[in-house]
């Protein structure tokens, strides 16, 4: 039997293990400059490089006024799960004004991304299901994949060649079904994968396909309406509201069938409450701007350029980075953790990604750029990177 004193062991040895490999985490608070790419930590300002506030909405007027409205009109909360009476006639508005604008059959909003992911994927597989996923996939991916019970396998990131090996093992075997999973633009590289040959390879293997949308729906693609915009062969596209879209929570684009099946099935749908009205009104004003932000993203797309081809010059390795998440991968821990505590020195806050979310030896500074960055924050960053090479 386990003696008293020792049964919260495990927490402390953990604890202690992290901290001997520099790695233990903590939280860091910091106060936003209103509107801008700065906030303060502390008494000191930084140029903000790690917010997925891509097109700066969580403090844009519109955005701002109508989820006040929706406040007012509606009250702070909604007061019960979506199956309950937490559908407010404006939750369906949003979901209906969703599947229009993003040309889907259907829209069906969840609390987050982490919550879609892990409950939708969940539900739409079970233990007699194979799930293939890309081997760089956010984690709430895989925390779904693991609560299906499903066979779960992950392809080498990006690699369509091995997927098919993976898919014609899988003929030989009695599956109910497969699904194939990706991101289209992936979070610690900035790369992207090939979303109409993703969903050709699975119709022709008669697989699934679930594309996280996450990071390119507000930024890329046509009207910045992402990557899976406009493609067919997807069965569940994914965006989030937390990023581009300034505010919190995620929406799932499927058939009008899997929308009905998620409401009757997903219990991460059934049993939670529905978003605040406030997050509503947001995501509505939102989802008006995007599609007409076609100026802010020009000037992102210029900076992101400007930005990649500038730290290359200056000798440093930006990876397979096709969007505005720029990895700037050094190699060892120890040596991104100075880097990224130079930066700070200098007033620019970007994030250190180590192991266990990458590989050994692919620790990296990894920046996000937003429309909030003006030109004199951009060149602050590339001379700050210069000053550390010339160091
Ligand atoms: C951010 C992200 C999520 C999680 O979304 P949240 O709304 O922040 O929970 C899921 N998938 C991908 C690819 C993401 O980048």
């Amino acid at each position: 039997m386990v003696k008293k004193e020792d049964k919260l062991s495990f927490i402390k040895e953990a604890l202690l293990k992290r901290q001997k490999e520099h790695r233990l985490r903590s939280l860091k608070a910091v106060t936003p400059i209103y509107g801008t790419s700065r906030v303060t930590v502390g008494a000191k300002e930084l140029i903000n490089f790690c917010s997925n506030d891509y097109l700066g909405l969580s403090t844009h007027s519109e955005v701002i006024q109508q989820s006040l409205e929706f406040n007012k009109k509606f009250g702070v909360g909604s007061g019960a799960s979506r199956l309950v009476s937490g559908t407010l006639s404006i939750h369906e508005e949003l979901e209906a004004k969703l599947a229009s604008v993003f040309e889907i059959e259907a829209a069906l909003v969840f609390n987050s991304g982490f919550q879609a992911n892990t409950t939708i994927l969940s539900t739409l597989a079970d233990r007699n299901s194979l799930i293939l996923a890309d081997k760089k996939c956010h984690n709430s991916l895989i925390q779904g994949a693991v609560l299906s019970r499903a066979t779960f396998k992950r392809f080498e990131h990006n690699d369509l060649n091995h997927l098919e090996d993976l898919l014609k093992e899988a003929l030989q075997k009695d599956y109910n079904r497969i699904w194939v999973v990706s991101e289209t633009v992936f979070s610690m590289d900035g790369d992207q994968s090939n979303v109409q040959e993703l969903a050709k390879l699975c119709n022709r293997y008669n697989a699934l396909f679930y594309s996280d949308d996450a990071h390119a729906v507000g930024v890329l693609g046509e009207k910045g309406l992402g990557f899976n915009f406009g493609k067919t062969g997807i069965d569940i596209s994914l965006g989030a509201f937390g990023k581009a879209f300034g505010s919190f929570g995620a929406y799932a684009g499927c058939s009008k069938e899997i929308k009905e099946y998620l409401i009757n099935f997903c219990p991460g749908f059934i049993y939670t409450t529905a978003l605040p009205p406030a997050v509503i009104g947001a995501l509505d004003a939102a989802l008006d701007l995007i599609p007409k932000m076609e100026a802010e993203r020009e000037q992102l797309h210029q900076n992101i350029q400007m930005v990649k081809n500038s730290l290359q010059e200056l000798g440093f390795d930006v990876g397979k980075s096709d969007s505005q998440i720029i990895p700037i991968i050094i190699g060892s821990e120890e040596e991104t953790l100075a880097c990224s505590r130079f930066l700070e020195e200098q007033g620019v806050w970007a994030s250190a990604i180590r192991p266990p979310t990458v590989e050994k030896n692919a620790s990296r500074i990894r920046i996000t750029l937003t429309v909030k960055h003006s030109q004199d924050d951009i060149h602050k960053l590339l001379e700050v990177f210069r000053e550390w090479k010339e160091r």
